[in-house]
């Protein structure tokens, strides 16, 4: 079984094909948006694919642009089972926005704390604290699934501690610090992810179904058979669907 926790499926340039072959070889996708105008087009791509998951989301790397989408936002919420990307981006092209990002994610914590929770998928670069703080305070938003963290150690055990999950991929096991990084996120918190079609896998575009790949790197990283490993992830993805009630 193949699971990808985060891909942004309608931005391959053929996603309608991606999705097909996504559905054929029968993995398991959270297909994400970054803004709430792309919901619509992204549903369609799950359609006849129940494997494919929707999410509904604002890519901070937006807020500033789209934050007008908030209510659009709310207004898909109720039909919309999970959430992503949102989050905060404190890199160096979008600190300045960081202010808008904030106010963008508090009104979705919010909603999202009012509609009972999700499962929400999460990006922190450069802003890991502060993506926990605003987390700490939204204990009934649902399950946190940090995509890719990259924050430091004690961030990392403050998110552990908080309950958090994480999803990790190719690219980022591909690194010495992502590795790192991995080896201090409990086994059983763990989902694959490739974050495609941004994230690269030795120079190409990764495709969903290449979140297969961190299987092997786990195993290696943890010191595990292929089968083992598998099994972990299995029961992973089973106990996180069942731990959030909507
Ligand atoms: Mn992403």
């Amino acid at each position: 079984m193949i699971v990808d926790m985060h891909c942004h499926l309608d931005l391959y340039p053929n996603p309608f094909e991606v999705a097909k072959q996504c559905q054929q070889k029968g993995i398991y996708v959270l297909s994400v948006t970054t803004t709430p105008k792309a919901w619509l087009g992204t549903l369609r791509l799950a359609e006849g694919s129940p494997r494919i998951r929707t999410a509904l989301g604002l890519h901070p790397q937006l807020a500033h642009l789209r934050y007008q989408e908030l209510d659009l936002f709310d207004e898909i919420l109720p039909q919309a089972r999970y959430v992503g990307e949102i989050g905060l981006d404190g890199g160096r092209e979008y600190k300045e926005h960081l202010p808008v990002q904030l106010r963008v994610l508090r009104h979705i914590l919010k909603s999202v704390d009012h509609a009972g929770g999700r499962i929400m998928s999460i990006h922190s670069l450069a802003s890991a604290g502060m993506v926990l703080s605003e987390l700490e305070k939204y204990p009934d938003a649902g399950v946190k699934v940090l995509h890719w963290f990259t924050g430091n150690k004690s961030e990392l055990e403050r998110a552990v501690n908080m309950g958090c999950w994480f999803s990790v991929g190719p690219a980022m096991l591909n690194s010495k610090r992502g590795s790192e990084t991995t080896l201090g996120i409990p086994k059983d918190r763990l989902l694959p992810e490739t974050d495609a079609p941004f994230a690269l896998n030795k120079g190409k575009a990764l495709m969903p179904w290449d979140a297969g790949i961190v299987t092997g790197q786990l195993a290696k990283l943890w010191n595990m058979s292929i089968q083992d490993v598998e099994a972990q992830l299995y029961e992973n993805f089973k106990t996180l669907l069942h731990s959030n009630s909507n």
